[in-house]
């Protein structure tokens, strides 16, 4: 038996490790340096916060803990407090009263995990103190959270992480555990030269996320589309809405409130205090839709996310595998649904063409974009492709939407060599280079003004494509863009089309073009696999039902005293468990799982007492 177990029993009051948990806490609380690769959900904190015990217990001191989150570390902190453990913070939303304080516990060894921001880590005075704690022996570990942030591969790149190099360099002894949740094979490898954990385990787990399922639908009236889907599938659930911009995420807001849904906005124009609030709202309060851009999310741990939708396409897998991965920490059936159309592929080319950035760079942008495309256009399993990407070879899963409903695929190559060789002979005519519109409206033989004024009718190709829908159209010109068989170039705001290299074996039919049938947007509620276990109460008889709703507005009361998100106190699954033994004595709480020693000597009879009237 791990000698660590007891912890975990102890305090967290769960019954058993996870994945790969048991040999990190292992070996990190054995004084080993560790990477650790584990998805949203997989369970990292414990993977320090164990260790951290543990060698405090030992008298071997404090463990700092580096995060970005300042936002998030008064919630960190008070669930470890919840469960007895001492913690603290130091950040910028102290007061220099409350900050003086905390340092006067950490020199005297006082604190268990101590959360800082990097900037704060790597700066003299905060040196010093760990100095002074180093010679004393006090000094036990540091533990790197989110550290794809020291990369510039990574998708939330934090120069101040960079400076993290410090650690190793100060305090060589001092064991270190990085943890991430997306790391591609460049990132990683990123991680490790900058931090310098050459010579640390590398820990990696699965990446699947079994419980959520993954859709991607074809952009029509996106915000119509969302609508309907959290409707139809999540009413009353808290969801994420990715949206690319600000204003974007404003007009959705908007309207999802105005269709009675409890929506917020948030992104970075907004003032700090307002996303201070709405974040606030959305951990706090049961089945808040937030509408955010990408600066939503990371850290955020509410377990009960149900969905997380994107209204626009990210910039690569990592991102949006990140993004998505905030659903359904729980392990409970959650969805990931993206709505995706051409715009969203001219979009992102274009962002990558008109960024500053050097051309090695845009190279590898590129070479992420592609990949999440051919994940969007893709008619077989989406998580043997999420996975594939990550390096983890699967099968198809039985969870997403083309496993659930494979597409049907009709050939387009014919579509596509009549719309690259329209854009060879236009520009071939005339010396310009045209748009995606125009182009379609050629081929399939529309009189427009533009048409008649270039003279267009006379090309070979007008109206040879005349039998193909507009829409049909259209999905061969994304997948075009897709397989970078068409470029798109932006100037002044016009885009248009150039061939490629990669244009000559589709346009010679070497290539061929799958699409996927456009379909409708299924009407019937879709059935839940046996792979995705369905929400905590489900399962729940009529009797427990009302304790767990009793349960549950005790422990909100709970959370507004002690100020923080009701899932620091105790999970929906907790209170499920609890609801369904209809405990008579504290001895029937025992050994339910999230009811460590503390909780159940600070919670055990009002629990009780809630069960029994
Ligand atoms: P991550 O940081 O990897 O996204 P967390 O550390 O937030 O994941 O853990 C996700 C959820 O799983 C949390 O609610 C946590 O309490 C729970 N959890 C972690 N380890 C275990 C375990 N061994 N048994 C039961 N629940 C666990
Ligand atoms: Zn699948």
């Amino acid at each position: 038996m791990s000698p660590h177990l007891p912890i975990l029993r102890e305090i967290f009051g769960y019954d058993a490790f996870r994945g790969p948990q048991q040999a990190i806490i292992d070996h990190v609380a054995a004084g080993g340096d560790a990477l650790v690769l584990m998805p949203t959900g997989g369970g990292k904190s414990l993977c320090y916060q164990i260790p951290a015990i543990a060698r405090q217990r030992a008298g071997q001191g404090i463990t700092v803990v580096v995060s970005p989150l300042i936002a998030l570390m008064h919630d960190q902190v008070g669930a470890l407090h919840e469960a007895g453990v001492s913690a603290a913070f130091l950040n910028s939303t102290l007061s220099s009263e409350e900050a003086s304080d905390v340092e006067r516990r950490l020199l005297r060894g006082e604190i268990t995990l101590l959360y800082a921001a990097p900037e704060r880590v790597t700066n003299g005075r905060f040196l010093a103190q760990m100095d002074s704690l180093q010679e004393r022996g006090l000094l036990s570990l540091f533990a790197i959270d989110e550290a794809h942030c020291v990369s510039q591969w990574g998708h939330d790149f934090r120069p101040e992480y960079r400076g993290l190099s410090v650690l190793h360099e100060r305090y060589p002894s001092v064991p270190r555990v990085a943890l991430t949740a997306t790391a591609d094979a460049l990132t990683r490898a990123d991680i490790v030269e900058r931090l310098q954990l050459e010579s640390a385990e590398l820990f990696i787990s699965s990446f699947d996320r079994p419980n959520i399922r993954y859709t991607i639908v074809e952009k029509k009236d996106a915000s119509t589309q969302l609508l309907r889907f959290i409707e139809r599938e999540h009413p009353e659930e808290a969801g994420v809405v990715y949206c690319q911009s600000r204003k974007r995420v404003e007009e959705i807001a908007v309207m999802l409130c105005e269709a009675g849904i409890h929506a917020l906005p948030y992104h970075a124009g907004l003032d700090t205090a307002v996303r201070q609030r709405h974040q606030n709202e959305f951990l706090r309060e049961e089945g808040v839709v937030m509408v955010a851009t990408v600066a939503f999310g990371m850290g955020i741990d509410k377990p009960d996310v149900r969905f997380v939708a994107h209204l626009d396409m990210p910039k690569n897998i990592e991102g949006y595998y990140q993004e998505t991965g905030r659903a359904g920490r729980d392990g409970l059936a959650s969805d990931a649904w993206m709505a995706y159309g051409l715009q969203d592929v001219v979009n992102q080319r274009r962002m990558i063409d008109e960024s500053p950035a050097g051309e090695d760079f845009k190279q590898v942008m590129r070479g992420k974009l592609d990949a999440l495309l051919a994940l969007a256009e893709a008619t077989d399993c989406r998580r043997v492709r999420l996975l594939g990407y990550f390096g983890e070879p699967s099968t198809p899963c039985g969870n997403c939407d083309n496993c659930l409903h494979p597409p049907q695929v009709w050939d387009g190559t014919d579509a596509a060599r009549k719309l690259l060789s329209t854009v060879y002979r236009t520009h071939q005519s005339s010396g310009h280079h045209f748009g995606a519109g125009h182009t379609m409206d050629i081929v399939r033989g529309k009189k427009t003004e533009k048409v008649a004024q270039r003279g267009h009718e006379s090309i070979s190709t007008f109206g040879l494509g005349a039998d193909y829908s507009e829409q049909q159209l259209r999905a061969v010109m994304r997948q075009l863009i897709a397989i970078g068989a068409l470029h798109v170039h932006t100037d002044d705001g016009f885009s248009t089309l150039h061939l490629t290299e990669a244009s000559r074996a589709v346009l010679k039919g070497d290539v061929p073009v799958q699409l996927r049938e456009s379909t409708s947007q299924r009407g019937d509620k879709r059935p839940r696999t046996r792979n995705a276990p369905a929400p905590a109460a489900a399962n729940l008889g009529q009797d427990a039902m009302v304790r767990y709703i009793h349960l549950k507005a005790w422990r909100a009361e709970v959370a507004k005293e002690h100020n923080l998100p009701a899932y620091v106190i105790f999970h929906d699954a907790t209170l499920a468990a609890i609801a369904q033994a209809a405990p008579q004595s504290l001895s029937d709480l025992q050994g339910i799982s999230g009811l460590g020693v503390k909780k159940l000597e600070a919670y055990g009879a009002q629990v009780l007492k809630v069960c029994k009237d």
